[in-house]
């Protein structure tokens, strides 16, 4: 047990203790997902230069088209460098040693005699990590001078892409409603010179039938340039290959949200699992490069979850109130879920699933691949996700998922800089306050770690009204 002395020596003064230390023991594959985010650039590093892949450059949960050709897709903040690998890859070579079971049990052991703090944190750590790098993103587009009156989504993944997308070769975009978004996507020209293009075609401008043939021509010939990038050829059997994969990914995200977030007793307490869904939400952008590792984690996080469920291992949170805090992945204020906890409730984060990217592509014999994965994309759009100059769909879309997910509240996150105005955020605090009849508010949100006293003051009220 030498190794534990050594690593605790070295990583020591990294650590403090985490509220959260009961919660991450034994959770092998929370561990992992964050492992495999973490060193996304080794990763990618090795896919490149020794088994020759294409990586190509994704954003918002549209990798599949990538991996059918046999490719890798990135969300470009996992090329970079994390100062925490360091502390999950003293963990890794454990579990070199180990397996990551009997890892994790010694770790259970060692934590038990106080004397590996280090994992205790992991996942605290982890976040904290990634959303320093956000800032630092959003820090380097405002240098940059150009996108300074974006949304922290923009910016940020705008800065991800100066700092590391050469790495890329290519990247593949998908326009949204936000004309926006479609400015910045156009200037990721200079970073990326390889650009792929799915444009979703307007919804309100024609039948349903004809968008739908557009799309799967602009689909179609995506798939071409993506062929002539990766000199793989795209076939319906890689197609259906890689929606399998993604539906038992879905149905393993669906669970967490419709069955274990609806549980009383949750697996851990309420804020750990906050922090799980925030990293899935990041991680689902690219399957963290790997789609059946991805699939296996994910199955295996449910496992445990059901397992520590039944064993009794974690918190009874039947008198909490549950708060849908959305969209939170253009960028949000992560102390939210902690206040919140500590105010006595809650929260749910499912973007992907509000917005229909857990909804499964349909895959037999007799269904054509590009067909299904263009009426996928347009359901997504008509939930919200390309349609956002469309204040209505978007109130009915929430309307909607917040009665689906029987939340006590919503809380809706409002971009400084978004395309989406004043206006609309009232419209939808109102439906949802009047013909849900639970509370429902907003909080501003501009950059991490600002506002953090406004917002705390915002969710003070907005929690008293369940005591
Ligand atoms: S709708 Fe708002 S949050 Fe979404 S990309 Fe556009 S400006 Fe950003």
């Amino acid at each position: 047990m030498n190794w534990n002395c050594n690593y605790f020596e070295y990583f020591g003064d990294y650590i403090d203790m985490s509220i959260y230390a009961d919660d991450v023991v034994n959770f092998t594959s929370v561990l992992k997902i964050a492992y495999n985010f973490l060193t996304g650039r080794e990763y990618l590093q090795k896919k490149k230069s020794k088994e020759k892949k294409t990586l190509i450059s994704v954003a918002s949960g549209f990798p599949d088209l990538v991996y059918a050709a046999d490719s890798i897709p990135v969300f470009p903040i996992r090329m970079e460098k994390f100062k925490l690998n360091l502390y999950l890859l003293a963990l890794n070579s454990a579990t070199s040693l180990f397996g990551w079971n009997l890892t994790t049990k010694l770790l259970g052991i060692a934590r038990q005699v106080d004397f590996l703090k280090i994992v205790d944190n992991v996942l605290n750590d982890v976040i904290n990590s990634i959303n320093e790098k956000y800032n630092l993103f959003y820090d380097i587009a405002i240098s940059k001078n150009n996108l300074s009156d974006f949304c922290y989504g923009i910016k940020s993944i705008y800065g991800m892409n100066v700092s590391e997308a050469n790495m890329c070769d290519s990247s593949l975009n998908f326009t949204l409603r936000c004309d926006k978004y479609n400015k910045y996507l156009k200037s990721l020209k200079t970073l990326v010179p390889n650009q792929i293009w799915v444009e979703i075609p307007p919804l309100e401008k024609d039948d349903e039938e004809n968008i739908l043939k557009i799309l799967v021509d602009n689909i179609k010939k995506a798939i071409v340039e993506i062929e002539n990038i990766t000199g793989n050829i795209v076939t319906d059997n890689s197609l259906n290959k890689q929606f399998r994969i993604g539906n038992q990914v879905k149905r393993y995200y669906k669970s967490i949200i419709d069955e274990i977030s609806n549980s009383d007793f949750y697996p851990c307490n309420p804020a750990t699992f906050a922090e799980i869904l925030a990293l899935l939400t990041i991680s689902f952008q690219d399957y963290n490069s790997n789609a059946q590792r991805y699939l296996e984690n994910i199955s295996q996080l449910v496992k445990e979850m059901r397992e520590r469920i039944k064993r009794g291992v974690g918190m009874d949170v039947s008198n909490m109130p549950k708060i849908l805090l959305s969209p939170i992945f253009n960028g949000w204020e992560p102390k939210a879920q902690e206040i919140i906890y500590d105010l006595g409730g809650k929260v749910l984060y499912s973007d992907w699933d509000l917005l229909g990217l857990l909804e499964e592509i349909p895959v037999s014999k007799n269904s054509d691949p590009i067909e299904e994965y263009a009426r996928f994309l347009l359901n997504s759009a008509k939930k919200g996700l390309a349609c956002l100059n469309n204040c209505e769909a978007l109130t009915n879309s929430y309307l909607k998922y917040v009665k689906k997910v029987k939340a006590d509240g919503f809380i809706i996150n409002q971009l400084s800089d978004c395309n989406i105005n004043f206006n609309c955020y009232e419209l939808m605090k109102n439906k949802i306050r009047t013909e849900l009849r639970i509370p429902s508010t907003g909080i501003q949100f501009k950059k991490i770690g600002e506002n953090i006293e406004q917002t705390k003051a915002k969710l003070n009220s907005f929690m008293d009204l369940y005591s």
